[in-house]
């Protein structure tokens, strides 16, 4: 089963993903998030349903500079927005949570990171506790934000604006992926512990992508790729 993640495309679409779809059996599509720019939000179903044409699922969450609305937007378009959500997808199970901690620049989609941390804990508390090593699956954690002080939160400057709440959660769970976006120029693979892979694909228009390959619930690969290759 294969996996494409990509992120932060704020309304600009690239032709390289539709190439890639064409040449590439890919099951799954998830988007991390910032699907606009602001809106608007016709764009949303614009751009998931050209994503349909190559016969792969498309699994959505909203990223910190998308409008209010984005869900259902996700959701009208025929994907699933898996925001605050838990969803079991092959030998995968999916958690879900978008927005960002907050930022100097006053976007829609920003929540404090004391909430971030409480729900994002919750949803993974609830998987844990009927949670069987007998039947492993790949546990990965879809967020827009970064978790904190890693490669994948590391802004130009060098300095590191991620989620704490995010960061305890991976500390406290130790899923096997986390999947995120919000830094553009954090295109990045890198790993928090022994337990957990954390790839930010940065932005779809500078043909970023993370592909995961499963080959059952205690075996998979992940690796950062270029669209254009
Ligand atoms: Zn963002």
């Amino acid at each position: 089963m294969k996996i494409l993640a990509i992120s932060d495309v704020h309304g600009e679409e690239n032709e390289n993903l539709y190439k890639y779809l064409d040449n590439n059996d890919i099951d799954l599509v998830i988007i991390l998030g910032d699907i606009t720019n602001f809106g608007p939000l016709e764009f949303v179903g614009e751009f998931i349903g050209k994503i349909f044409e190559y016969d792969c699922d498309v699994i959505a969450i909203p990223g910190n500079c998308d409008p209010a609305g984005i869900c259902k937007a996700i959701g009208e378009s025929g994907a699933f927005c898996l925001h605050n959500e838990i969803i079991g997808y092959g030998d995968a199970i999916l958690f879900g949570y978008g927005g960002s901690n907050p930022t100097p620049f006053d976007t829609p989609g920003e929540i404090d990171d004391l909430k971030i941390y409480g729900d994002v804990y919750e949803l993974m508390a609830n998987y844990d506790y009927v949670y069987n090593k007998d039947v492993p699956k790949v546990r990965i954690l879809v967020t827009h934000a970064p978790p904190f002080n890693t490669d994948a939160d590391k802004t130009s400057t060098g300095e590191h604006v991620g989620s704490s709440g995010i960061l305890k959660s991976i500390h406290e769970f130790e899923p096997e992926i986390n999947i995120c976006g919000h830094i553009h120029e954090a295109k990045s693979l890198s790993q928090i512990g022994n337990t957990t892979k954390v790839a930010n694909p940065g932005m779809l228009k500078d043909n970023g992508a993370v592909l995961i390959d499963i080959t059952d619930g205690a075996t998979f690969d992940i690796n950062v790729i270029s669209l254009d290759e």
